[in-house]
């Protein structure tokens, strides 16, 4: 079946690498894809935007106001999700399904089954094609690398790749973050300075820094950064 269009949900905080790779597949593919975004930045809603609530004791640090903004997703809460991706797409959409029986083909791999249930009984229109051929994460990488694509090295440092500034990636994706993409952080920093809500249950983006700090100073000298010696010294600096 011919694809009539090719659909990017941009949330405006993909990697610099992603939005490149994106342009290089638009031009082997030769379909324009049609990029669709919310009218407000990721910024502005997590930061900015008022937000009324019933209850504002949902502040979790010192002088955090949670009536500006959404502050960062947690595992429950993941409205830049909705707000970016969701609502984009669907906008694009509707006036669509009102005129046509819009199939649409999701790039959900073969060995991400949590995603599959999640998504699977919502729609007879989501056709899965990753699944149906059986490829998994690492067979699509691989075809994508013999076809030329590299990402600009994002799959050298990241397992997966999402939003960079994702307060639910793992310690070792934030681990190369901070190593790797300097500038990123940064502005990292900036936002969780400036938000209401804990980054992570564990560390603020202040407290990640400092304990990656440590860890380079103790691997450097050949120490664990796994035993009670090493979090001993990185409470005393962070607590
Ligand atoms: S990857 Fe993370 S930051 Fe990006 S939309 Fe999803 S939950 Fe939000």
């Amino acid at each position: 079946m011919p694809i009539d269009c090719v659909l990017f949900c941009d949330t405006g905080i993909e990697f610099p690498q992603m939005y490149e790779h994106i342009r290089k597949v638009e031009e082997a593919v030769g379909i324009p894809i049609t990029r669709v975004m919310s009218d407000f930045s990721y910024e502005y809603l997590m930061l900015e935007c008022p937000i009324e609530r019933k209850d504002n004791s949902l502040s979790t640090k010192q002088g955090g106001n949670s009536s500006n903004g959404y502050s960062w997703a947690g595992p429950k809460m993941r409205w830049c999700t909705s707000r970016l991706k969701d609502a984009p797409r669907e906008k694009f959409l509707k006036p669509l399904r009102e005129n046509y029986n819009v199939l649409e083909y999701v790039g959900i791999a073969a060995d991400e089954q949590y995603r599959l249930e999640r998504k699977r009984n919502k729609s007879a229109t989501h056709i899965h094609p990753l699944v149906d051929w059986n490829m998994t994460e690492a067979d699509c990488l691989k075809y994508c690398y013999e076809k030329g694509f590299d990402w600009g090295g994002l799959y050298e440092h990241f397992h997966r790749v999402s939003c960079w500034c994702c307060p639910l990636q793992s310690l070792d994706e934030l681990r190369q973050l901070y190593k790797h993409f300097p500038d990123l952080w940064a502005k990292l920093k900036d936002w969780d300075n400036r938000t209401w809500r804990n980054f992570r249950a564990d560390f603020s983006v202040e407290q990640l820094e400092t304990r990656f700090d440590l860890e380079d100073k103790y691997l450097a000298n050949g120490l664990s950064i796994r035993n009670r010696a090493f979090f001993n010294e990185l409470h005393k600096l962070i607590d």
